[in-house]
């Protein structure tokens, strides 16, 4: 059996899954783990393999350190490099820019064109690259492949991806929409023809990514036509932590009134808005417990994340005019039956039909929740990055 390792480097953490690229999407990997607190006194890294759980508690200078203990980590539990085939590597890459359309097998040349597209990305590239460089060095006979997670979104039309500013000055500085969870929408996406009984060129449909963060994307017939996150993973629609779309006079309003620098200014638009910015907590879980208990700040920021969710559905609705399946996933799309039921209530004159027990069903799996006479089919649908990661670095690596 052949396995791929698939890598998502952050700043100061790393997370890793050992999979089988033809498995079940919902069986457990062979392995997956986290490398967290990189660069910080104390260090962590975790490994789930087996249904059981081992950590490791330690310093962890540097990236590369990091997954060289995540590998000695792997192989104490015999699911390393030395112990399984791999048989490629899959990276997660933030940022494509207008470079990268489709996922590629890493060359020195590869790296840098991701390298490049540091300023579109300060903060996210350099830490992938961190990640590639290393596993490439640690693991250099296996081919590396890098997956972008703006790559489905490369093919949007101008109407879609440009935004109203001087054009100069936007060409300039690369000031773009380039959309972000493209791995998750296009997974999600691919199976839903299947789920309708239809070829793929014949669906035009939503899907819903719902989850710390949080974007929407319009597809027609396999090819996205517009996606709610810009530039940045910033805009769109309210997310865990992040405003999603504000008036930008916002931001030079709090600049000129309130004195905040841009740094003050990015924490607080990434970090301390969305629905914690609202209501003190991100997680929907504790959300709806507060909601329960009548907290009128939590119930506040329920709505204002419902009401800015509607308002994308209904202007995807109109861009892609018919529409043949509306599609919830990620840890709230996929979990959360409240927001399914309030995103889309009272549609019913739009041929939007909700089943409630359907949808009040737990988590298992593909799933339709719509009535079935509903003209608009609903489905919740997991997604899974990782796996989607895997099955590209291994087809890549085969076709290498
Ligand atoms: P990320 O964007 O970090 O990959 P996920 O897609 O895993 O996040 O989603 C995480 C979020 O999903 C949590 O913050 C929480 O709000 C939500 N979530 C997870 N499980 C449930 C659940 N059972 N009910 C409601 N919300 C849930």
């Amino acid at each position: 059996m052949t396995y791929a390792l698939v890598l998502n480097s952050g700043s100061s953490s790393i997370k890793f899954q050992v999979i089988d690229p033809h498995a079940d999407a919902e069986a457990d990997p062979k392995a997956s783990g986290l490398v967290e607190q990189i660069g910080e006194p104390q260090g962590q890294i975790t490994l789930k393999t087996g249904g059981e759980k081992f950590t490791l508690n330690t310093e962890i200078p540097d990236h590369s350190a990091g997954l060289s203990l995540a590998f000695e980590l792997m192989e104490e539990h015999q699911v390393g490099p030395k112990d399984l085939d791999i048989s490629a590597v899959g990276h997660r890459v933030v940022h494509g820019g207008m470079l990268f359309s489709h996922p590629e097998v890493i060359t020195d040349e590869i790296i840098d064109m991701i390298r490049d597209l540091i300023p579109l990305a300060p903060l996210h590239n350099p830490a992938n690259l961190d990640g590639i460089e290393v596993a490439r060095r640690i693991l250099p006979d296996v081919p590396h492949v890098a997956v972008f997670d703006t790559g489905f979104f490369h093919s949007m039309p101008p109407a879609a991806a440009l935004y109203a500013i001087n054009a100069e000055v936007a060409l300039n500085n690369g000031v773009r929409r380039y959309g972000f969870h493209g791995t998750s929408h296009e997974y999600v996406s691919q199976q839903v023809p299947a789920l309708l009984g239809l070829p793929a060129q014949a669906v035009n449909q939503i899907t819903l990514h719902l989850g710390n963060g949080a974007s929407c994307a319009a597809i027609r017939g396999g090819e996205a036509v517009d996606t709610s996150m810009g530039m940045t993973p910033l805009s769109g629609l309210v997310m865990g932590t992040r405003s999603g779309d504000i008036d930008p006079g916002i931001v030079f309003h709090l600049a000129r009134n309130a004195g905040m620098s841009i740094d003050e200014l990015d924490t607080l638009l990434n970090k301390q808005s969305g629905v914690k910015g609202l209501s003190g907590v991100n997680d929907f879980r504790e959300l709806r417990k507060m909601i329960e208990a009548e907290n009128q700040d939590a119930w506040l920021a329920y709505n204002v994340y419902i009401h800015q969710l509607r308002r994308y559905i209904g202007s995807y609705m109109i861009a892609l005019g018919r529409v043949n399946a509306i599609t919830f996933t990620a840890g709230v799309g996929e979990n959360d039956r409240y927001v399914r039921a309030d995103a889309l209530a009272g549609l019913e004159p739009y041929g939007i039909k909700i089943d409630p027990e359907r949808n009040a069903a737990p988590n298992t799996g593909a799933r339709e929740i719509s009535t079935d006479d509903s003209a608009v089919k609903v489905f919740v649908v997991p997604t899974n990055e990782e796996l989607a990661i895997a099955q590209y670095a291994v087809e890549l690596a085969n076709r290498g």
